[in-house]
Formats: structure tokens, C-alpha cells, sequence
């Protein structure tokens, strides 16, 4: 099986991470050595922390409209080689934003170049756990004012194990009260308490959630809410979220019926494609073609997207 041929739904992947080597040294002025030795990090870092600084000179291209008109091509065109038929692409506008650089410029820019290719796609908006409440509210506001013009939702994203969930109940009530919908990375780097925060919040789905395996409780909460859980399988080896692939939950946490999407968290920074990451779990895990077709009508499902564009995308995921 050619797994390529099979059309992808994509909820987790972040811009910054997923930015073309050749085009990083281009607009880094490096060498394609040294940017890939700067951005792909090796199979194993020490922990997520670890793993974050490779995307140091990454954002540092980010910085005018015309790199990130580009970079957001670029990824398009990558999905698109990868059978991607819908993503929800995430980066955090406000580690972009300069005297040179605004707020609108960063959205429209990005948006221009994912409208170069003929893919749907939408932005979600990153607020970070290391930026103050101002930065973040501001992200929640930038998301309102584009909401269903190219952007979806928002995410809260970062060090994990350093600032807890818990302490962004307040701006999650806030995402609510502006009708925002909203995604978390949780799980990830902290326990199953992290995840519960997030659920408790009222997200409809978490960014890996992979630390529900720990507790049963949790793990029926996202089964009996209907969170689904946006598994990144080779970006958690990097992490050291878990120890090899063979260890994963994924699998478990599929048979237990608990919704699942598969994504590449960053394609540069993990050296993958989608297409790739299936290839991994097929090698080590039962998962059948139909599996990974019903995974794909789940991810469309728990999306950010319209009602129109659920409906064209299951369409093309039918009868599997
Ligand atoms: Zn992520």
C-alpha cells in the first residue's frame, strides 16, 4: 500500500516547524548543512525544552511579508505532494510581529501564500505559556477579527512542564465569551491533570494528550466528551514524551475508542511527512487501511472547519 494514496486530514502542524530546508539557508544565509544541523533535531532530545530551541532560527526567518507569503506557499505545496486535502496550520503570530511587521501583515501574508494552492486550509493561532496574559489576550482578539476568514481557532502552546494548563483558565474563558474555538497542547510534557484542565476548559480536542494512558479516569472523560486527541507519533519520541515508538499508546487509545487524529507536529524539525508518520504506525501497529480512513473522518469531524467544507472533505473520505 501506497500510503500517499490515501487523502489526509492534518490538525496538528505548526508553520514554523515545517519550513523548507533549502528555503531556511536561503533566507538565513547559511548553508543547507548548517541550517539543517540549527532545525531537524536528532531522534531523541532530552525533553520538550530540548526540542523547542531548534525552532530558534526558523522563526528568525519569519520576519518580513514576503519570507512568510513563502514559507506558507511552500508548506501548501508540501501537503499537498503528501495528499493533504485539508490542515489546520498553527504558528504563534505574535513571535512574528517587529516595528516592521504587524499583527495583519503576518495574517494576510501567510494567508496569500496558502491561497497560491488549491488545498483548504485554516490558521489557528498560537497564544504561548511563556508570553503574558496581554500578548495572549491580544492573540484571542487577533483570532476574532479573522474568524472564518482564514483562521479557525486558537491554541495555547510551549513549555508545558514549566507553566501548568491550569493557570489559563481565565483566558480560555475569555476565548468562550468571543466565541473562539480552541484547541490546547496537553499531555504532552505534563500529566493526565494537564489534560483534565484542558477538558475542563471545554476543549474539543487537545494537541497529543498521549499522558491520558496514566489514568483511567482521564481517558474516559475524553471518550465519553468526544475530545479528540491530535497524536504526533514520531514528534513524541523526540520529546521523550515517550520512550520508542513501539511504546506509543496510539494504538491502545484507538481500540479504546477514543478519537484520533494522526499529524506531524513539524515537518522540518521531525524530518517527515504525513505519509511517512502512517508508514511508522502501519510497520508497528494493526491499524488497516479502513482504520486510517475512519481515523481521517473523525479528524474532519472534531475540525475547525465549516460546514461546507466537513461535508466536501467526508465526501472524498467515503466508502473505505
Ligand atoms: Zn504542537
Amino acid at each position: 500500500m501506497d500510503y500517499k494514496d490515501i487523502p489526509k486530514v492534518e490538525l496538528h502542524l505548526h508553520l514554523d516547524g515545517s519550513i523548507r530546508p533549502k528555503t531556511i539557508a536561503e533566507l538565513a544565509n547559511v548553508s543547507l548543512k548548517e541550517a539543517l544541523s540549527l532545525s531537524v533535531a536528532p531522534p531523541k532530545c532530552q525533553d520538550l525544552n530540548d526540542y523547542l530551541t531548534r525552532f530558534d532560527l526558523l522563526i528568525s526567518v519569519m520576519n518580513n511579508k514576503e519570507n512568510l507569503e513563502r514559507i506558507a506557499y511552500e508548506l501548501a505545496q508540501d501537503l499537498s505532494n503528501d495528499n493533504v486535502i485539508y490542515a489546520e496550520i498553527r504558528f504563534a503570530p505574535m513571535q512574528h510581529v517587529s516595528a516592521n511587521l504587524t499583527l495583519d501583515e503576518i495574517i494576510t501574508s501567510i494567508l496569500n501564500g496558502l491561497y497560491k494552492v488549491n488545498i483548504k486550509t485554516n490558521l489557528i493561532l498560537c497564544m504561548l505559556r511563556s508570553h503574558s496574559d496581554t500578548a495572549n489576550y491580544e492573540v484571542i482578539d487577533l483570532a476574532k477579527k479573522y474568524l472564518g476568514k482564514g483562521v479557525c481557532a486558537i491554541d495555547l502552546a510551549g513549555a508545558e512542564a514549566l507553566y501548568p494548563t491550569r493557570n489559563f483558565a481565565k483566558l480560555f474563558e475569555y476565548a468562550k465569551k468571543q466565541n473562539v474555538p480552541f484547541t490546547i497542547h496537553a499531555g504532552e510534557a505534563d500529566g493526565p491533570e494537564s489534560i483534565n484542565a484542558a477538558i475542563e476548559f471545554g476543549a474539543p480536542r487537545i494537541g497529543h494528550g498521549i499522558n491520558c494512558i496514566q489514568d483511567e479516569e482521564t481517558m474516559e472523560l475524553l471518550k465519553n466528551k468526544n475530545v479528540l486527541l491530535e497524536i504526533c507519533p514520531t514528534s513524541n519520541i523526540q520529546t521523550n514524551a515517550v520512550s520508542n515508538i513501539g511504546e506509543h499508546p496510539v494504538y491502545k487509545l484507538y481500540e479504546r475508542g477514543i478519537k484520533i487524529s494522526i499529524n506531524t507536529d513539524n515537518r522540518t524539525v521531525s524530518n517527515i511527512t504525513l505519509t511517512s508518520e502512517y508508514e511508522l504506525l502501519d510497520k508497528v501497529f494493526d491499524f488497516t487501511i479502513q482504520d486510517f480512513y475512519q481515523i481521517n473522518r473523525d479528524a474532519i469531524l472534531s475540525s475547525f472547519a465549516s460546514t461546507e467544507v466537513k461535508k466536501e472533505i467526508l465526501k472524498r473520505l467515503e466508502n473505505k
